[in-house]
């Protein structure tokens, strides 16, 4: 998960919720457009007659000069005519992917720009190679850039835009992610013209989803996506092998029943989504990325957590295995309960699986020694539980703690209960007030007694 509440970029979870139909979206869409439109012509056209009219009763006066409203009333018709214009494109876009129609994609790319072109091609073989169910694309609001302007001219459209999509087992609701796309009309026509010139003004991770950056492939195994390089099949296929053996864990070791599939990007790239391996500081050789139903900032401030895909740091992809992946899929397959619990938990279950699978293949004693290697050496390095603000930047071993913590309450409380209590705390802990009335009433403790509790522990071996 990562640091922001709910969860940033290394460690997070997955969704539910009903399906939405594409089609039905892209009905709604077509409907909108077609109302906007209709509007637009209407205003237009009554004020038209009204002047027609008024022009018509005024034979023998000269017609007094047009209203200073009218340059205004044509540029708001100019307007609404242009966003009609582009969803158009959008709706046409969405359904290009859905027939798996290259041309139908290419059909609004700006020819002149021929490397656009060949980056929008390759766009749209991943695109029909992930298959989504759903797939659609929105105008949200224009963004002014000088230099971009000046880039393409007067009737330089820059907006940014939504792109809501399903992919199937994987989203269990429809999720979000945001671009920016430049539009210039040339020949009475709009045209895209750039897909990155506001990448660096969109939230973290945009438009650096695993189809933005290159050829890619996807293999697959019942509930596994995993997208490598085009042609790294074979790898691709011994990921899909760990990340399914690391699945089986997570669903003997943790006890919710969760029933999704899991998706799995192992690029050669140090950033994809919200995952950055390029940063010295961070080493980890994977993580977990939220994805989002609504976006932060689009409805709530929080936005809406629908569930986590798991990055793979490219430096590692030939190390990864089960156990390690068992710790990012416990975060996937706890991702969509809301995200709002305290990092420390959901650390703590992710090594509980991720120990549970070693302890389970006869790594007992290991077990035990690196329980009582946490015990007597990061403890009493600590004074308290480790807060979310800095968890990843911590030289600490917060990691261990985390896990102390958790096998603690699950020796305390049973692991079912513990499992309860993840829930609640995911769905509603979000503030520390809330985390704190939900411990306390689910434990006995409070955050500051589980760590009194953690100074004084001996597990029972
Ligand atoms: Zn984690």
């Amino acid at each position: 998960m990562s640091e922001t509440t709910p969860r940033p970029a290394p460690s997070a979870g997955s969704g539910h919720g009903p399906a939405t139909g594409p089609r039905r979206v892209l009905g709604l869409l077509v409907a909108v457009a077609l109302v906007a439109g209709g509007v637009a012509y209407t205003v237009e056209q009554r004020e038209q007659d009204a002047r027609a009219r008024a022009a018509a009763t005024q034979v023998t006066t000269p017609a007094p000069p047009p209203p200073k409203s009218t340059k205004q009333t044509r540029a708001a018709a100019a307007i609404a005519a242009r966003r009609v214009a582009i969803d158009t494109i959008l709706i046409r876009r969405a359904q290009a992917v859905q027939a798996g129609n290259e041309a139908l994609f290419l059909t609004d790319v700006d020819p002149a720009n021929k490397q656009l072109r060949a980056e929008q091609k390759i766009l749209f073989a991943n695109l029909v190679e992930i298959g989504f169910s759903e797939i659609g694309f929105s105008q949200a609001e224009e963004r002014f850039n000088p230099a971009v302007l000046q880039a393409h001219g007067s009737t330089t459209y820059l907006v940014r835009i939504l792109m809501r999509y399903q992919i199937p087992a994987v989203d269990f609701t429809p999720v979000t992610t945001e671009l920016g796309y430049t539009f210039v009309a040339r020949g009475g026509r709009w045209l895209l013209t750039a897909d990155d010139e506001l990448d660096e003004d969109l939230g973290p991770g945009a438009h650096r989803e695993a189809w933005d950056l290159g050829r890619i492939e996807v293999q697959r195994g019942p509930r596994v996506l995993v997208v490598v390089e085009k042609g790294d099949t074979r790898r691709g296929r011994a990921i899909v092998r760990e990340t399914t053996e690391g699945l089986e864990q997570v669903l003997a070791y943790w006890p919710r029943k969760w029933t999704g599939s899991v998706f799995v990007i192992a690029l050669d790239e140090t950033e994809v989504r919200d995952a950055r391996f390029a940063d010295e500081d961070i080493e980890s050789a994977a993580s977990t990325g939220t994805t989002f139903s609504s976006l932060p900032g689009q409805d709530t401030a929080d936005g809406t957590v629908a569930g986590g895909y798991v990055v793979i740091n490219p430096n590692e992809r030939d190390r990864v295995d089960e156990i390690l992946l068992s710790h990012e899929l416990t975060h996937v397959a706890t991702a969509d309960l809301g995200g709002y619990e305290p990092l420390w938990l959901a650390e703590g279950v992710a090594e509980y699986v991720s120990w549970s699978g070693i302890e389970a293949i006869g790594g007992g004693s290991e077990v035990a020694k690196w329980e009582q290697e946490v015990i007597d050496d990061a403890v009493p390095q600590m004074t308290s539980l480790p807060s979310d603000a800095g968890f990843y930047q911590n030289s600490a071993d917060v990691y261990g703690v985390s896990w102390l913590a958790v096998r603690y309450l699950a020796q305390r409380i049973g692991l079912a209960k513990v499992e309860e209590l993840y829930a609640d705390m995911a769905m509603n802990g979000i503030d520390q007030a809330a985390r704190d009335r939900i411990l306390l009433s689910r434990t006995g403790l409070t955050e500051a007694t589980l760590w009194t509790s953690l100074t004084t522990y001996e597990p029972q071996r």
